[in-house]
């Protein structure tokens, strides 16, 4: 068996770890909104061995495969120990090798070839930054900015880098897309990822610094462990004695992307920032309970409806009279908004700079 033909199976023993219990079946927010086996954790993993034993993929497996945020809830609530979301990215890895593959998926493929981003955007990256010529070509540390913020929450990018050039953190001057979205929908990413290698490299930085749930996730897992890898919440945990915060008279809560929570178990220090600024009420379901926002691994992109759905459902554990939701991830705070949280959805930098402007 050549190499690619190895390549092009699912792996058999992760497959046959799920006893078919349905344990997820309560958890998993697309069945929560969908409703249809095919479309839950347990449906998902019949459907990866029925092709793994031959079954011709119709569209019908195409939904059911990329119809998973991969979220996680569901490996965390398993009692046999799988590990669904990455039996579905690998399924759709094999899948997107036969050339098999949603409109969405190739849309993907398309635009991060095109640009190296995942919006097809031909504009400058580092729009937002108004004095690059005063950027170091070495750093210990380097802030790693991501598509969403770079290029639909510029502000975002801003504030995050003034804070964090106050501690000697640069940027790259031609940062890539991290490759989440494509690895997440099945679809190499080794392009964007070694360009994006090189340049830590150049710089020789030995922190990469990400505000997004997605990038932290891909830099941590997907690249090679050559340089340490920190979320803007842990950075400012660390750094809060430093950072001179006012307090503000707000009530917030706060949504755990499933990146930076479960799948990394950063649940303390976006709570230990939020609690320094303001008063911290939990949503019903948090930490590593915490329902998808929807937006993660392709679904807002492929299935804008039940993205939406999945979020406005994640919006009904907001508790009553809070003045903001909080999250560490613009996919996440993009999706909360569009859905009609009813209340600003804001990066937890947008609070932190509301306490060091009123400081
Ligand atoms: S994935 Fe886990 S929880 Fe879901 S049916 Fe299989 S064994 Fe049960
Ligand atoms: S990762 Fe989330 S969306 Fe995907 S099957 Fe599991 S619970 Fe459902």
């Amino acid at each position: 068996m050549t190499r690619d033909q190895q390549e092009a199976k699912i792996d058999q023993r992760a497959l046959e770890l799920c006893v078919r219990c349905g344990t997820c079946r309560s958890v998993c927010p697309a069945f929560e909104v969908l409703g249809w086996e095919s479309k839950n954790t347990r449906g998902r993993i019949m459907v990866a061995k029925a092709l793994r034993e031959g079954f011709p993929p119709d569209a019908g497996v195409l939904d059911s495969l990329n119809t998973c945020t991969t979220c996680g809830i569901c490996a965390a609530k398993c009692p046999a120990g799988a590990n669904p979301p990455s039996i579905v990215q690998e399924a759709r890895r094999v899948l997107v090798g036969r050339g098999v593959m949603t409109a969405a998926q190739a849309g993907f493929r398309a635009k991060v070839a095109e640009s190296a981003n995942t919006f097809g955007e031909l504009g400058d990256r580092l729009g937002w930054l108004s004095d690059r010529e005063g950027l170091p070509d070495r750093a210990d540390s380097v802030y790693f900015v991501g598509c969403l913020d770079s290029y639909r929450y510029p502000e975002v990018a801003a504030r995050t880098f003034e804070i964090l050039r106050r501690f000697g953190v640069s940027l790259l001057r031609d940062e890539k897309c991290c490759g989440s979205p494509l690895i997440r929908t099945g679809s190499p990413a080794e392009t964007v990822m070694e360009e994006n290698l090189r340049q830590i490299r150049e710089m020789k930085a030995k922190t990469v610094i990400t505000g997004c749930a997605g990038c932290y996730s891909t830099l941590k897992r997907d690249y090679p462990p050559e340089f340490e890898v920190v979320s803007v919440p842990e950075f400012l945990a660390l750094h809060l004695s430093e950072l001179d915060l006012k307090r503000l008279d707000m009530t917030v809560t706060y949504h755990d992307p499933c990146h930076l929570g479960r799948h990394a178990g950063i649940y303390d220090p976006p709570r230990e920032v939020i609690r320094a600024i303001c008063r911290l009420v939990e949503m019903k379901r948090s930490r590593e309970e915490a329902r998808c926002c929807g937006g993660g691994g392709g679904v807002r992109a492929g299935y804008p409806d039940l993205s939406l759905e999945i979020a406005k459902h994640r919006l009904q554990d907001v508790p009553d009279g809070v003045d903001a939701i909080v999250s560490c991830c613009p996919l996440c705070v993009r999706n909360l908004s569009d859905a009609g949280a009813g209340v600003e959805v804001i990066d937890l930098i947008d609070l932190v700079a509301r306490a060091l402007e009123t400081a």
